[in-house]
């Protein structure tokens, strides 16, 4: 077994910017794990704010020990495994898990979903990201969002009805909404919600700051539409702690170390009768495709992210109605560009 890596830049199609920061691209690895003329795709998605970048995905990799991986790959083991090489490195431990997902679909001859007993019949809609920006581009993207029937709006800013009228002038769409913690009062995020609500918004991510976690709870407990922790909420012990504070969690990926704990987090948030919702990152078809093939588990999907880069190395997954099409080929499905 050789695991080959390559570091990548993806090019946003818009800067896109949320009420914390604001970029232009995004910094990926791609993973390539070969075994008996196979390859296994992974992607790690290091977005700035969680810390791991190029240099830190290197140096993980560099630590692996690749006997560990040997078929039939022992998916328990390797995750306990990847944590004894190093504490966080969240998503460069979700490519090495997805590289092997998708291989092993190949040695098997299966697709992931299958693989995983996972019916595509139930697959959600997915969303369609509305960065914040001015009302002429929040207009555009609305207008020029393809197949999507249900857009995610970024909000937490001090124009928040601003930005939610400039779509209700172009578009009827279901609308999520995302305030990224930027409210920070719990009366005021309650009466935007009510006036949210109003507007054909059907759900809630992470209102206030992940520590105000007494307010967060309080405004669950008064909404009116779910509120979902995705902040809050990184890998399978934060599932526990948003009981009580959120209706849902946010499962992504790129926080959960891949497949294989993302997996055991939508049972458990379904154990305590918590909703999910399935995100990502700005990834490429890779990890945005692994993520899909969840996705059927999952109440809600916001898996946009090969639909707003321009420079995706793998074919772009196919929607229909709104909603990722699983590709019926062994492992992922993907095919390199
Ligand atoms: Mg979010």
């Amino acid at each position: 077994m050789k695991i080959l890596y390559y570091h990548s830049l993806l090019q946003l199609k818009y800067p896109f910017a949320i009420s914390k920061f604001a970029r232009t691209s995004t910094p990926v690895t791609l993973v390539e794990i070969h075994y008996e003329g196979l390859i296994g795709y992974g992607e790690a998605c290091l977005v700035p704010y969680l810390g791991e970048n190029h240099q830190s995905a290197t140096c993980f990799l560099n630590q692996l020990d690749l006997s560990k991986f040997h078929f039939p790959f022992d998916f328990e083991y390797i995750s306990y495994y990847l944590e004894t090489v190093a504490p966080g490195n969240c998503a460069i431990k979700a490519a090495i898990d997805i590289a092997l997902h998708d291989l092993l679909g190949k040695i098997l001859n299966k697709p992931c979903y299958q693989l995983l007993g996972i019916n595509p019949v139930d697959m959600p809609i997915t969303s369609y990201t509305i960065g914040i920006d001015t009302p002429e581009i929040v207009r555009e993207k609305a207008q020029n969002c393809g197949d999507f029937q249900v857009l995610k709006v970024k909000l937490g800013t001090k124009y928040d009805k601003t930005i939610i009228q400039a779509i209700r002038e172009v578009s009827q769409l279901p609308l999520y909404v995302d305030a990224n913690e930027g409210w920070k009062d719990k009366n005021y995020a309650l009466e935007m919600i009510v006036w949210l609500r109003e507007q054909g918004v059907v759900l809630i991510e992470q209102p206030m700051p992940k520590d105000m976690v007494d307010e967060n709870a309080w405004l669950t407990e008064q909404s009116p539409l779910p509120t979902i922790g995705d902040e809050a909420v990184q890998r399978i012990a934060d599932v526990g702690k948003a009981e009580g504070v959120y209706s849902g969690i946010n499962v992504k990926l790129m926080k959960s170390t891949g497949i294989y704990e993302a997996l055991e987090m939508i049972k458990e948030a379904r154990r305590l009768q918590m909703s999910v919702l399935i995100g990502c990152m700005s990834e490429t078809s890779c990890a945005a495709l692994a993520g899909a093939t969840l996705a059927p588990l999952c109440d809600w999907a916001d898996l946009d992210g090969p639909f707003l880069i321009s420079n995706n190395p793998f074919q772009t997954p196919q929607l229909l109605n709104g909603k990722y099409m699983l590709p019926a080929e062994p492992g992922l499905g993907l095919v390199k560009i």
